[in-house]
């Protein structure tokens, strides 16, 4: 059988901060070959690598700003943040924690450090995944869907060689937590020094895995090293995963999206005259009230 190969792995890009709190290399779209059509529900990948805040009596972060059109997926893998909405919604994410947001037809949030993470400084880690909708979904009402460790399913490797956390999407008999509105599959693989695991995807969804913590050898060929990204081609179905060493990777995979995409900042809806309603309905307050 004739394995899904590594189309490109992609080294991690000069870092930004988002705000001050969020220290990130984009890997989508700006990423080579990374970008939204290609990577297509994937519209966005932002990757904080392990990084060492030091203590602040305020907290880092982002201020109060709008989304619309599409989701938000924050995976915690070192430190704590806190999200506030306009639609009431908030939340505490910290390490194996999983905040999915739901923008949709508008929102307004912002995202911090917790406080008390903020006092004492530590290490901090995080991906920021958005998830486009479909064109009938964009103007749906925004939801908020808070992931705790505990409620996030597991599927244990043989000889406990590790878990694979299903966050959303199916791995084996296994469901995800997260409700999605198009075919996501989106899994935490844990695995201990020597472990493999297979995974398998049809062909047609759009497929890669960020290497978070150690390395891994893809199809007993490739070796993908820790904060680097793999894309992989859209042919064959299944690809295998060995960890050189205890190695935490984030896999995704999704069914394209085929409908036009007009993107500005924060706003990714189907056509530029939605992007210029988008930015009307913002300044015309139409997003709610959210406290700075
Ligand atoms: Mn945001």
């Amino acid at each position: 059988m004739a394995y899904r190969k590594i189309e490109i792995v992609t080294a991690p890009r000069e870092p930004h901060f988002v705000g001050d709190g969020f220290r990130v290399h984009n890997f989508i779209p700006s990423g080579f070959r990374l970008d939204m059509e290609r990577m297509n529900p994937f519209i966005m990948l932002d990757y904080g690598s392990k990084f060492h805040f030091p203590p602040s009596e305020q907290p880092r972060g982002v201020g109060v700003h709008p989304h619309r059109g599409f989701e938000t997926v924050t995976i915690a893998y070192k430190g704590k943040v806190a999200h506030h909405d306009s639609a009431g919604n908030s939340g505490i994410i910290g390490e194996g924690d999983v905040q999915w947001m739901t923008a949709a037809s508008g929102i307004l949030h912002k995202e911090y450090h917790e406080e008390n993470f903020s006092k004492t400084g530590g290490e901090f880690q995080m991906v920021q995944l958005w998830v486009n909708l479909p064109a009938k979904d964009k103007m749906s009402p925004p939801k908020y869907q808070g992931l705790t460790h505990d409620a996030i399913n597991k599927y244990s490797l043989a000889g406990n060689a590790g878990v694979i956390e299903v966050i959303a999407g199916q791995y084996k008999d296994v469901k995800g937590a997260a409700s999605t509105f198009s075919p996501v599959h989106l899994l935490n693989a844990k695995l201990n020094k020597g472990a493999k695991a297979d995974f398998s995807f049809p062909m047609n969804f759009n497929t890669g895995l960020l290497v978070v913590e150690g390395s891994v050898v893809v199809n007993g060929e490739e070796a993908v090293k820790t904060d680097h990204f793999a894309l992989f081609e859209n042919e064959g179905e299944e690809f295998t995963v060995e960890a050189l060493e205890n190695a935490v990777v984030l896999i995704l995979s999704g069914e394209p999206i085929r409908e036009p995409i007009a993107a500005h900042g924060p706003f990714v809806m189907n056509t530029r005259q939605e992007i210029i309603q988008a930015f009307e309905d913002f300044h015309s307050g139409k997003f709610g009230t959210l406290e700075d």
